[in-house]
């Protein structure tokens, strides 16, 4: 197909074009409209969920209100540190600190102007976080954060959201401007616009992208949306844009497969472990985050493991987390009055599990274990949960090379006119491959890219009108 047909065949003309319809792209038509501008926002599948929906909804940000009135001292100095900590000093410095920086609005203008409803979270930390810092909704869960952030737009009326509509490729000008966008399954509409915003993710359903950018985890559970197949970073590619860390992606070493449901971290970080099938434990969970773990995971016989843990984990996590009531109600989390017959129901072996049991007791009397784990929550002891689990794929972190502004770049830093990356598209702050993600990591890529997308698209409209 002809990529420069003259004006006069344009079916429909728009201010911008967001393609996407997750956090990302929800919270840059939220941004754009608010500035007046037209909005068609434009979703590949029937539903409007993403990676978004599935997620835990877990946004970190510094200095809110919400840590204030809860008694935290925060800065986005320090989350930024331990945003570097984590990766090893690998993620854009200027980006990670710039995204750390806007989270205090990020969050507020979620609450205040969209009207979401977000928790500061006190009751677990994640490994890697010096404060509290964790905002979420209630339920903890994506659906109910994007559901908010749908009502939103629905409410404006300048923002067009189209399902069922995936963008297929851009369309640029006679000077290799981006100039709209062709969408549609059976029909292709050529859509006008003034800029481009991809908020369509990474390439986490796309396994040959996998095959090539992430090998050792291309043949894994993927546990994510299967909308995400990548083209945004492939037409960025080919516009001629840079791409940065296509090796990162963000793993999890907890997902109950067969129910299809992630179990919380949180049951690790209370003083839970977990076993192999031979009822061993085979690392320390809590060295850096679920998304390390998963390889080790994955080492494992089969690919399975099983988490374990005590009754006050239990009931904390019961009472925390909507995901893991479901997973309750399935019958896959197995409760027992002893080891052996935690052993018994979970099919691992009796003998194993008791000496793995009484070593983490004892090793977390005197600080430390084998495995050089220092932080231990609750004792071990009787009645005991199971829940078998294996390590999966979430998403990809790597992605087309942005600056501030969210703007495209190429490899020579200059700016690809009209065209906006944010949330998965994008480079992420994680460095590479698994290690380097820090709980929250998504969503403050995805959201806070978002908003400054929306913003800075709508401001150089008007500024240029
Ligand atoms: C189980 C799980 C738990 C997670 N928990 C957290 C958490 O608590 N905190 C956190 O920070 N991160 C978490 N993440 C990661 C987080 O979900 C993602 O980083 C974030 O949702 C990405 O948002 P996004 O808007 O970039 O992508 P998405 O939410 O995936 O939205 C992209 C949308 O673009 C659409 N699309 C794709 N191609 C096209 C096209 N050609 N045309 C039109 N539309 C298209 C897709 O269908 C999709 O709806 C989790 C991920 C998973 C899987």
């Amino acid at each position: 197909m002809d990529r420069r047909k003259p004006l006069q065949e344009w079916s429909v003309e728009t201010d911008i074009v967001v393609v996407g319809a997750g956090a990302c792209g929800t919270a840059a038509a939220l941004a754009a409209a608010d500035r007046g501008l037209n909005i068609l926002l434009l979703e590949k599948t029937r539903r409007v969920e993403g990676n978004t929906a599935l997620s835990q909804g877990m946004v970190p940000a510094a200095g809110t209100r919400f840590q204030q009135q809860a008694g935290v001292k925060d800065t986005p100095e320090a989350m930024a540190e331990d945003i570097f900590r984590q990766n090893s000093y690998e993620s854009d410095p200027e980006l990670s600190l710039f995204l750390c920086r806007e989270s205090k609005a990020l969050v507020e203008w979620l609450v205040d102007r969209v009207g979401v409803d977000l928790r500061l979270i006190t009751d677990f930390n994640y490994t890697g976080f010096s404060q509290f810092r964790i905002h979420a909704p209630p339920t903890r869960t994506g659906r109910e954060l994007l559901a908010q952030m749908q009502a939103a737009t629905s409410q404006r009326s300048n923002i067009q959201l189209v399902t069922e509509c995936p963008v297929r490729f851009l369309l640029t000008d006679e000077a290799g401007n981006i100039s709209g966008v062709v969408a549609g399954v059976t029909s292709e509409e050529r859509v006008k616009c003034r800029k481009v915003i991809l908020a369509c993710n990474g390439f986490g359903a796309n396994r040959e992208m996998l095959e090539r950018y992430c090998p050792e985890i291309a043949h894994a559970l993927y546990f994510n949306h299967p909308g995400n197949t990548g083209e945004g970073i492939l037409w960025g590619m080919e516009l001629g844009a840079a791409v940065e860390h296509m090796d990162a992606y963000q793993a999890h070493a907890s997902i109950a497969a067969s129910q299809g449901l992630l179990v919380t971290w949180a049951v690790i970080l209370n003083g839970g472990i977990q076993v192999n099938k031979e009822g061993k434990r085979f690392g320390n969970e809590t060295r850096k985050s679920y998304s390390e773990y998963a390889q080790r995971v994955l080492r494992q016989s089969e690919g399975i493991a099983y988490d374990i843990f005590e009754e006050k984990t239990y009931q904390a996590v019961l009472a925390g987390f909507e995901e893991f009531r479901q997973l309750v109600e399935t019958g896959a989390v197995k409760r027992a009055d002893s080891i052996k017959g935690l052993a018994q129901v979970l099919g691992l072996d009796a003998s194993n599990l008791k000496s793995t049991t009484k070593a983490y007791n004892a090793a977390r009397l005197a600080g430390m274990d084998e495995f050089e784990r220092t932080t231990f929550g609750n004792e071990l002891r009787p009645p005991l949960y199971g829940v078998q689990v294996t390590a999966a794929l979430l998403h990809t972190q790597g992605g087309l090379k942005i600056n501030t502004r969210a703007q495209v770049l190429r490899p020579d830093g200059s700016v690809l006119p009209n065209l906006y990356a944010g949330g998965g598209v994008a480079v992420g702050i994680s460095g590479s491959g698994a290690d380097g993600y820090l709980a929250g990591n998504g969503l403050l890529a995805a959201l806070g890219w978002g908003k400054v997308a929306g913003e800075d698209a709508a401001n150089s409209i008007l500024s240029s009108s």
